[in-house]
């Protein structure tokens, strides 16, 4: 089989990874940097890829009992106020609006960095007996924390993202919620982002907050540092209390709800282009991609009238089967449009020519592999089909080798920072559970706790720096 790479004029990964990134995310035309510092404006093909993921995680939140709703984007700033951590933890970040029809308001308004604060006071009004739980709302909207360095997709002053707020009555309803999310988050991400995620719960120090426990997904990049995918908060009774939501219960007595959020955001395209992207740019699972298959008429001078036709047939006929399809049948060399869909992480290129039309052939070549085959046109929408559905498997296999390539235990220090010093990844260590231990290691060597997976056994053994005994199984990283 040939194989041929087109593209050369992205800096490769391996030599410099970050400016790759940036590369692959303008000449891809995924995003661009807007008048506004620290915001981007997202491209058609940037947005397409993220409408997919939207719609997957849509889908299984419905399949789960949420609805949508929506929530004002400014929050008046007493409301924010009203959670004495959630407050600390966000005034850093919050954006204030200050006047509104030329006039200075009596009360700042703030930009909703999340909507804790505003969908709790709604709440409050809304439940009134254990009949009217659980709320299972979610909302597709925008956020704003400003933020001093940003990089498209994976740190912006402005992002787009999901957030669920439930309510409940018990305490243990909510952490099913809070963990059922997680599971779910993790099943899309794996299933059609193609992204291998561990699953498992952040330290005091990392936890959302105002929460009582925060739980993450943590994906591994293709240079070795983990990507918070998305996280899932129990409330505890913390945000009831603050704005007063309360319910009679089943014995009568009136009490607080337990309340969870969760989220997941535009730093998903983020993660899919640095899990699967290579040198010659974006790699894209089907399942996400805009275009699964590119149709590229290849022809002498007169491949207007020769080709052209026959590749819009197969296009329709693509289409039809429910396949996203495009045909370019601009006036370039298909050497040039080969390697511009091939940056743009079109999963199948379908190649057409009139020797091909000769045979009723046509020549697939996919983007992970680079492989190349002829293929009859007899049945071409079930070939497309099974091998997309291929190409889907192939690159979570893919990104599951890489990740277990690059998790290792470790039992002592030295060996820790050694690891980490050389080739980056998952670290696993034994930690005894307190936050100068944890301070001290990311002093020592930039990883964090990314998080502690669920599915650990009973810790035995002793804290990987103090030698105290050990508290919990933790997965370190250097983290974006
Ligand atoms: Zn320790």
């Amino acid at each position: 089989m040939a194989k041929d790479a087109f593209v050369t004029e992205i800096t490769p990964r391996s030599q410099d990874f970050s400016r790759w990134y940036l590369d692959v995310v303008r000449r891809a035309e995924l995003a661009d940097y807007s008048p506004v510092k620290g915001c981007m404006v997202i491209r058609p093909y940037g947005y397409g890829i993220w409408e997919l993921i939207q719609q997957a995680f849509d889908r299984e939140f419905k399949a789960t009992g949420h609805v949508n709703a929506y929530f004002p984007l400014f929050i008046p700033e007493g409301l924010l106020k009203k959670e004495a951590d959630h407050v600390e933890g966000f005034a850093p970040q919050v954006a204030y609006v200050t006047h509104g029809g030329g006039e200075e308001l009596e009360e700042r308004l703030i930009v909703r960095p999340t909507s804790e604060a505003i969908i709790g006071t709604m709440y409050a009004k809304w439940v009134q007996s254990w009949r009217d739980l659980p709320i299972l709302i979610n909302q597709w909207a925008n956020v704003v924390r400003w933020e001093k360095v940003t990089r498209p997709f994976l740190r912006t002053t402005e992002f787009l993202w999901q957030e669920g707020h439930t309510a409940h009555e018990t305490h243990d309803e909510a952490q099913r919620e809070t963990l059922m999310i997680l599971d779910l988050y993790a099943s899309v991400c794996e299933s059609v982002l193609a992204m291998p995620v561990v699953k498992g719960q952040k330290s005091e120090s990392e936890k959302f907050a105002g929460a009582l426990r925060t739980y993450s997904i943590e994906a591994l990049m293709g240079d070795g540092r983990a990507l918070q995918a998305g996280t899932s908060h129990n409330l505890g009774q913390n945000f009831a209390k603050a704005f007063d939501i309360t319910f009679q219960a089943r014995d009568k007595s009136v009490q607080h709800v337990w309340g969870t959020s969760w989220g997941v955001s535009t730093r998903l395209v983020g993660g899919i282009i640095m899990t699967h992207g290579d040198d010659s740019g974006l790699v894209l699972p089907p399942r996400v991609a805009p275009y699964q298959v590119v149709i590229v008429p290849i022809g002498r001078d007169n491949w207007r009238e020769t080709v052209l036709p026959r590749a819009e047939e197969l296009r329709r006929e693509l289409a039809a089967a429910g396949i996203r399809v495009t045909l370019d049948d601009r006036d370039e060399r298909p050497g040039w449009k080969f390697s511009e869909w091939e940056l743009r992480g079109v999963p199948v290129r379908l190649e057409i020519g009139p020797k091909d039309i000769e045979k009723a052939s046509v020549v697939l070549a996919r983007r992970d592999t680079r492989e190349k085959a002829a293929a009859p046109m007899a049945g071409l929408a079930d070939t497309v089909r099974a091998l997309l559905d291929d190409i889907q498997r192939s690159l979570l296999e893919r990104a599951l080798a890489f990740r277990d390539e690059h998790t290792q235990r470790v039992d002592t220090y030295d060996e820790f920072k050694q690891v980490l010093d050389g080739r980056p990844g998952f670290v696993i260590a034994n930690w005894c559970g307190t936050a100068e231990c944890e301070a001290r290691i990311k002093a020592d060597t930039q990883a964090t706790i990314r998080n502690m997976p669920l599915t650990a056994t009973t810790v035995t053994g002793r804290c990987v720096r103090c030698d105290l005994p050990a508290a919990a199984e933790a997965w370190f990283a250097k983290a974006y």
